[in-house]
């Protein structure tokens, strides 16, 4: 079902107050397409200091088992990668990133 097509819940359907009642769902409510404008990490400056990872409010940051090699040499056994399922697009990790290796481009869909 297409967001434009996507039936909202009516006032009946939503527990009082907006209350969370099923903990630990946020899995399964994509946000991605909250997003106006992305965050791109850039592997060849990220530092691998994990403080994106760290300050990020959704599951979007991927730490992943993926060796990368720097155009200088160096070797990473690690690598970011963001979920754009659930990257809601905040900019709190571009912010946070001590290196700059985070791109913010605006979102094309
Ligand atoms: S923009 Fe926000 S939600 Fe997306 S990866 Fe960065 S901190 Fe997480
Ligand atoms: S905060 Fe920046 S340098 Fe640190 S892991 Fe994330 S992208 Fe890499």
């Amino acid at each position: 079902m297409s967001a434009s097509t996507k039936r909202l819940a009516s006032w009946r359907e939503i527990p009082i107050g907006g209350a969370i009642t099923e903990p630990g769902n946020s899995v399964k409510r994509p946000t991605g397409d909250w997003r106006v404008f992305k965050p791109v990490i850039n592997q060849e400056r990220c530092v691998r200091c994990y403080l994106c990872w760290v300050f990020c409010p959704e599951p979007a940051i991927k730490i992943l088992d993926k060796p990368y090699k720097t155009a200088s040499g160096r070797e990473w056994k690690i690598t970011f990668e963001v979920d754009y399922d659930f990257c809601k697009g905040c900019g709190i990790c571009v912010e946070e990133c001590p290196v700059k290796a985070i791109d913010f481009i605006e979102e094309v869909k």
